[in-house]
């Protein structure tokens, strides 16, 4: 349940709700906004008196949560949430672009692409270190020496790094390189991964599964913010669906719906959404305009020579005139990019 306290409830009301809540061993989620104090509260309702807790001093009103996510629900955070990235925001009405290379394949081939993302107006370098690939034979990324790569690109560049994680063992290894840990789609109900991706301080981007409902997907984000990291970037990057064309079919419903939903923001892959790079301006556009706070495209020096998803894969030159064109459509829409 949430409970929303008066504007000018005092802290020995907020405190006095909160004690009798945890007494009730309820989990407690205190959300201090400008205007007015929120207490999510996560435990067993029958525990409290009917009604109990709308009579203490201070509370305005007790909203029950019938959607499974709790933490992740709009009810308990009526402003959007806003990521810090350093000194970028993710979610606070700009757009950011996170681009590169599926996969880090060399020190040559990652620092030219920094380069040619930055220069066209990208603000996060995006590298797979430990790529999750269908066959065992195709090429499973550098390890630690893709993420030492990483981290020269981001000294050369000033661009942030985000990188997938693809499990526990390794999650301190790519924790001390990444700004931004990525989910991926295959490992997105991964729940002992987020659990411990959920203990470290640093900003996280979810990736839906291809075969994910939102409110799966939303409820794997509460998995995060229940293991107290509130820094959760979620990113639509395309369900199966029968058509074949295409690699997966774009969901760009998902991104208002989530945002209806949830305060997170949310971010677009058209790359994987639509795995052919010839639709992925389109497709980003479309996420720009459907209300995405940001995209994340696969750009590489060369998608010909790529060890890893080359067809969805933007050249340099068709990155910089698609990041153009949704610089035209950022401005009309009236947000910074
Ligand atoms: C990727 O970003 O390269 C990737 C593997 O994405 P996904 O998990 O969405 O398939
Ligand atoms: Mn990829």
């Amino acid at each position: 349940m949430i409970v929303i306290m008066n504007y000018r409830a005092t802290d020995e009301e907020i405190d006095a709700v909160v004690k009798r809540l945890e007494k009730n061993e309820f989990k407690i989620h205190l959300s201090r906004g400008v205007e007015r104090t929120i207490i999510g509260a996560v435990g067993d309702k029958t525990r409290l008196g009917d009604s109990a807790l709308e009579a203490m001093p201070g509370v305005e009103k007790v909203v029950p949560v019938l959607q499974p996510y709790k933490l992740v629900n709009r009810l308990f955070h009526p402003d959007a949430t806003v990521v810090k990235v350093g000194s970028l925001e993710i979610g606070g009405g700009g757009v950011q672009v996170m681009a590169g290379p599926c996969a880090v394949e060399n020190r040559e081939q990652l620092l030219t692409a920094a380069r040619q993302v930055k220069e066209a107006g990208a603000t996060i370098l995006r590298g797979g270190a430990f790529k999750p690939r269908t066959s065992p034979y195709a090429f499973q990324g550098l390890e630690e020496e893709g993420l030492k790569i990483l981290a020269e690109a981001r000294a050369e560049t000033g661009l942030y790094i985000v990188t997938e994680v693809m499990d526990a063992g390794t999650l301190p290894l790519v924790a001390e390189y990444a700004d931004i840990l990525q989910i991926g789609a295959r490992n997105m109900q991964n729940f002992f991964l987020l659990r411990e991706v959920a203990k470290v301080n640093k900003p996280v981007l979810l990736k839906r599964s291809s075969a994910a409902t939102i409110e799966e997907w939303l409820m794997a984000a509460e998995y995060l913010m229940a293991g107290g990291n509130y820094n959760v970037i979620l990113c639509e990057r395309g369900i199966r669906s029968f058509e074949t064309y295409t690699r997966n079919t774009l969901d760009l419903s998902a991104v208002p719906v989530a945002k209806h939903l949830s305060h997170l923001p949310v971010v677009v892959d058209p790359s994987h959404g639509i795995g052919k790079w010839r639709f992925v301006a389109p497709m980003a556009m479309a996420a720009l305009a459907a209300g995405a706070d940001g995209l994340l495209v696969e750009v590489h020096p060369n998608p010909a020579e790529a060890l890893c998803d080359g067809p969805q894969s933007l050249t340099p030159e068709n990155f910089t005139l698609m990041m153009a064109e949704l610089k035209k459509l950022a401005a009309v829409m009236g947000r910074s990019m």
